[in-house]
């Protein structure tokens, strides 16, 4: 307890998975957290401030900045789309890199001015293993995003090295969620076998099972804590060894 004493945390999609993880780990360490989620039924229960935010609303980006004067700052919000180069439409690869990656332009380009003022600040951006980890299967919209929020963090990182502010991202393998069930459902769906899609989800990862939002969150965690003040520009892979065969 106490690692993220005196600190205060903007996260956005704080409502489940990942990100709820995370407010709650927040939280427990001693932070200050205004968590925020597109839907704001989804954060009852979080024993912070929670604020409606949209991502993708520039406006509500620059509140949400203001209200939390973040020295943390964690981009949580992405959307996983499913398919090949050839599955993608213009639409997809559109929303994906709105919601994937421009919102973290948005946020940083919001929240950085203040953690400049107050002579520092800890970013972290939700990547993923799928990125330029790793190609997953049927992950060609959301790969590329996830890469692109690689780049976007490293460039951030040596803009920013010498005056406080560390910049990270964060690259997990395949993690519970509720999107995740969903993807299970949907995969189910088309191979006529819940069981079986379940079974593509966990023996891509080769410890057998697939990881628990918290075992994320504490990743988070450190990158947002003191702990971890001589790292910065990378993207920190928690996979359950996926990529590291
Ligand atoms: P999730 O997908 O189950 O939940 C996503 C949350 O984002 C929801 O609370 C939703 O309301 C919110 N959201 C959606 N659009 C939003 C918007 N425009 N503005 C604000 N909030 C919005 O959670 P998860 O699976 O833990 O995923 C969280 C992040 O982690 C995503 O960026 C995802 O790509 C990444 N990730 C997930 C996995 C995984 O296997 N679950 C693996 C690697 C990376």
């Amino acid at each position: 307890t106490n690692r993220l004493e005196g600190k205060r945390a903007l996260i956005t999609a704080a409502g489940q998975g990942i990100g709820r993880a995370t407010a709650e780990m927040f939280i427990a360490e001693g932070a200050e957290v205004l968590a925020t989620d597109r839907d704001t039924g989804l954060l009852e229960g979080l024993d912070c401030e929670t604020m409606r935010l949209d991502v993708r609303d520039d406006t509500a980006v620059r509140e949400g900045v203001a209200r939390a004067r973040p020295d943390i700052l964690f981009n949580c919000a992405g959307f996983v789309h499913h398919g090949t180069v050839l599955d993608a439409t213009d639409d997809e690869w559109d929303f994906a890199f709105e919601l994937n990656v421009a919102s973290m332009f948005r946020t940083i380009r919001a929240a950085l001015p203040g953690m400049l003022e107050r002579g520092g600040g800890s970013i972290i951006n939700m990547s993923s293993a799928a990125s330029s980890i790793i190609g997953a299967p049927d992950r060609f919209v959301y790969g590329t995003t996830k890469a692109a929020v690689i780049g976007l963090t490293k460039s951030v990182a040596r803009d920013y090295i010498a005056r406080g502010i560390r910049c990270n991202a964060i690259c997990p393998g395949t993690v519970e969620s509720p999107s995740w069930h969903d993807r299970v459902a949907a995969l189910g769906e088309k191979l006529g076998s819940h069981e079986e899609a379940l079974q593509a989800f966990v023996s891509r990862q080769p410890m057998g099972r697939v990881a628990r939002a918290e075992e994320i969150a504490a990743l988070a965690t450190y990158l947002a804590s003191d702990e971890s003040a001589f790292t910065t520009g990378h993207a920190h892979v928690v996979d359950g060894g996926w990529s590291g065969q």
